[in-house]
């Protein structure tokens, strides 16, 4: 069939180019240790940061769930989805973060869809962080808003641009809260800050940051002490909550809006029942303690330490992400693969990914890692940089 050939000439340009992706296939729960395409590995690239994926309580939450509620909603959340289930996760989950409100959805991707296209319109200036996650750019345009790009992290550039754009009708900032590539974070006391001056909305997608900053995991806002000052907290429940679903958290106006017309929630079937409940489980188990946020930290500050004391360049994170630039595609790639000879799973990111020159591997460490494992991971480190001169 002559007419998707043009699908073969692309496929084939990804291949020269080094950025076809082969995926691997887990055959295992997600834990430090998983077996992928058959081989036992030392996981260290998944956003399982506190290892909820396979907790024995949201486990737990999950299978009562499932013999209380059943396995689908069978409804969009507006109709006949929502459940008991979903409006406790919401209102533990606001109460977490210490907001006024929360929605969720069915994901991260999906609540930036559901947010942004809500709330701006065509009359409407968005001001977003050039480095900003897809599913940003995506709500962004399906908004039909005018979408401006400010420098990352750049104050004086975003100030320039809000100064420009001052007459618009409605004005809001976007940032994510932690950049997941370098593992830096967003200035969002400044950004309040200037957000104030111009009589902007601020919102914050803080997938990176849930669970990770604040105390015990409370996200970004929690971290710079604005609580109920970002307008829009947008997070994701498949990171550190390690099960899948988003939400939008913040201003209580916002949330009963979004109940009303955010296109997700009307005309797309609610997230079931099991999931909800190891979401709340995983929302319970971090209102009780911080341990696991505590463990986390150390395990990112030991693998960190270690990997530039064998002289490694982790560039400027401020989070567990922990990129290692080796600087060059096909390098990156073989680097990888060698890691993964010596039982270490952590993947390269190149280009269109990070831009050409910033090649890595990035890690994510969880904590569930033991002492061991994170020595186990240096060594590899000091075996293959030194096999591959990248040290
Ligand atoms: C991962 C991520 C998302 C997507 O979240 P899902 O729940 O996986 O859909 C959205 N925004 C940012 C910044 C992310 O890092």
């Amino acid at each position: 069939m002559a007419k998707l050939d043009f699908l073969d000439e692309l496929i084939d340009d990804l291949k020269e180019h080094n950025m076809f992706n082969t995926i691997r296939t887990i055959g295992s729960s997600m834990g430090a240790w998983i077996n992928v395409d058959g081989k036992k590995v030392l996981n260290l690239c998944a956003n399982n940061y506190l290892g909820f994926a396979d907790h024995p309580r949201l486990k737990e939450a999950a299978k009562k769930a499932i013999d209380g509620f059943g396995v689908g909603p069978a409804a969009v959340r507006s109709i006949a989805g929502t459940m008991t289930l979903h409006l406790e996760l919401e209102e533990k989950l606001a109460n977490f973060k210490g907001v006024e409100a929360a929605i969720s959805f069915q994901g991260g991707f999906i609540a930036n869809q559901a947010v942004i296209p809500t709330i701006m319109g065509a009359e409407d200036v968005i001001f977003s962080d050039e480095l900003n996650h897809a599913s940003i750019i995506d709500g962004c345009r399906l908004s039909k808003a005018k979408t401006v790009r400010y420098k990352h992290c750049d104050m004086a550039d975003l100030e320039e641009k809000l100064k420009q754009y001052q007459s618009a009708r409605r004005k809001l900032i976007i940032t994510d809260g932690v950049f997941s590539m370098d593992g830096d974070v967003a200035p969002m006391d400044e950004i309040v800050e200037v957000a104030e001056k111009y009589d902007a909305m601020t919102m914050a997608d803080d997938a990176h940051g849930e669970g990770v900053l604040g105390r015990g995991g409370r996200g970004i806002g929690d971290h710079f002490g604005l609580h109920n000052k970002v307008d829009i907290e947008v997070g994701t429940m498949s990171k550190a909550f390690g099960v899948v679903g988003g939400y939008v958290a913040g201003k209580k106006k916002i949330v009963d809006y979004l109940r009303q017309r955010a296109r997700p929630f009307l005309f797309s079937s609610a997230v079931p029942p099991a999931d909800v409940a190891a979401c709340t489980a995983a929302v319970d188990i971090l209102t009780e303690s911080d341990e696991l946020v505590k463990r986390l930290w150390s395990n990112a500050d030991k693998l960190k330490k270690g990997l530039n004391a064998l002289g490694f360049d982790t560039g400027h994170t401020q989070t567990p992400i922990t990129p290692v630039l080796i600087r060059d595609a096909a390098k990156t790639i073989a680097f990888s693969k060698a890691l993964f000879e010596n039982d270490i799973f952590a993947m390269s990111i190149t280009f269109p990914t990070v831009p050409q020159g910033t090649e890595r591997i990035r890690l994510m460490n969880s904590a569930t890692h033991s002492e061991k494992d994170i020595q186990f991971a240096l060594d590899a480190f000091e075996k293959v940089g030194k096999d591959l001169k990248v040290i």
